[in-house]
């Protein structure tokens, strides 16, 4: 007979007392789940199991995850589901454009999974979102978290930035050593590539990119990452720290200091990126609205100084 109390339970990290984050309970966050779910509308808020879901929904902040729950890759870091995804949803355009609306969002982030399996990897359905959100909401700015169109990248960017989104991100999420075990199905050059693809075909609109910190990088990996991104012209770094969202995923191999954060923060600063959040709470799409105006002026700001 198997003795189940010895076998050995996979070890759970404990987390330091700067990443405890209140549970999910306002009214506001119950009244965003719920215009989520009446709409047919994933949010990578759930999806990735993100620290920062209570504080967000209460305020109506809700990254909302395009083309479906089921993502064709399997990174060690995420925790959204793996496999063959459904049929593309021809409503969910509107369906997302209607909830800018019902949400009053000034700023709204569009995610997706990745999907290899459909000939133009999503883009198509980027395109259509940005266009409904447009025609219904034309006061909100779009910020889009695109995955990386292996394989029919330029199509893509091309149709994607014609579409005319405020920013365009895409997250490296590690350095270029740790792609083979933390983003297998990815290459760091042609993230990069892409990011600089938005700049050459559409200088005005804003780029952004992000990693996790405590996966086993070495501070100076950290900063060439930096020195790559500021040669492809990305405005906007993201630092936040990784969170081992089961024991099946890549483990934490460091929390970082709120200090080494801040130390992050103000070297990304002297390299001339235009905006920087460096937390270990940050994400993506963590303040993305109230960031979106800072960049914004630091841009209008730097021009009249070169004007001047
Ligand atoms: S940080 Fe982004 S993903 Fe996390 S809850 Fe907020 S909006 Fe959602």
């Amino acid at each position: 007979m198997n003795d189940l109390s010895s076998a050995p339970r996979p070890e759970r990290q404990r987390k330091p007392d700067w990443i405890r984050v209140k549970a999910p309970v306002s009214k506001g966050y119950g009244e965003t789940r719920k215009l989520m779910r009446d709409l047919n509308l994933n949010t990578v808020c759930e999806e990735a199991a993100c620290p920062n879901i209570g504080e967000c929904w209460t305020k109506k902040h809700a990254t909302v995850m395009i083309l479906g729950d089921t993502c064709t890759r399997a990174c060690a870091f995420c925790n959204v589901k793996t496999g063959m995804p459904g049929k593309v949803d021809e409503q969910e355009p509107e369906h997302v454009a209607e909830a800018a609306a019902k949400m009053g969002l000034e700023h709204i982030v569009i995610t997706s999974v990745d999907r290899d399996d459909l000939p133009d990897g999503g883009a198509s359905q980027f395109v259509k979102v940005i266009e409904a959100l447009r025609r219904n909401t034309p006061g909100t700015t779009i910020e889009i978290l695109t995955p990386d169109f292996r394989g029919r990248m330029d199509a893509a960017v091309e149709a994607i930035v014609a579409a005319g989104p405020d920013v365009y991100n895409h997250n490296l999420e590690t350095v270029p050593r740790l792609y083979p075990t933390i983003r297998p199905g990815a290459r760091y050059y042609a993230s990069l590539k892409l990011l600089e693809r938005v700049k050459q075909h559409a200088p005005h609109v804003f780029t952004k990119s992000g990693m996790m910190l405590g996966l086993g990088e070495q501070r100076l990996e950290v900063h060439q990452v930096m020195d790559d991104m500021r040669c492809a012209d990305i405005d906007f770094l993201t630092l936040g720290q990784y969170l081992r969202p089961t024991p099946k995923h890549a483990e934490v191999k460091e929390f970082v200091t709120p200090q080494a954060f801040d130390a992050y923060g103000a070297i990304a600063r002297a390299k001339g990126f235009l905006q920087v959040a460096s937390t270990p709470l940050t994400r993506s799409s963590y303040h993305a609205g109230d960031d979106f105006k800072e960049m914004r002026a630091a841009r209008e700001a730097r021009l009249a100084k070169q004007r001047a």
